[in-house]
C-alpha cells in the first residue's frame, strides 16, 4: 500500500491514517488545515464582498445604475 508522509514529523503513514504513529499529530495530511484556511478565505471574500455593496448601495451606485438601465429602455 501506498504511503503518505506526515506533515508535520516528516515520517510515511498509511493513507488512511487519522492520526500519526510518530508525533501524534491530529491532522498529519493537513485536511483540517486546509479546511480551515479555505474557510477563512472564503470568509474574507465574503466580507470584502458585503462591505463593497455597502459603499456601492451607500454612494447610490446600484440605485443610478438601475435607473440608468431603466431609463435606457425607456428611450
Ligand atoms: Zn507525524
Amino acid at each position: 500500500m501506498a504511503s503518505l508522509t506526515c506533515i508535520d514529523c516528516g515520517r510515511s503513514l498509511i493513507p488512511t491514517a487519522r492520526s500519526c504513529l510518530h508525533c501524534s499529530s491530529d491532522d498529519p495530511f493537513g485536511h483540517a488545515r486546509r479546511r480551515e484556511r479555505l474557510a477563512f478565505i472564503a470568509q474574507v471574500v465574503i466580507t470584502v464582498l458585503l462591505i463593497l455593496l455597502a459603499i456601492a448601495v451607500n454612494r447610490g451606485w446600484v440605485a443610478s445604475a438601475m435607473l440608468d438601465d431603466a431609463s435606457r429602455h425607456l428611450l
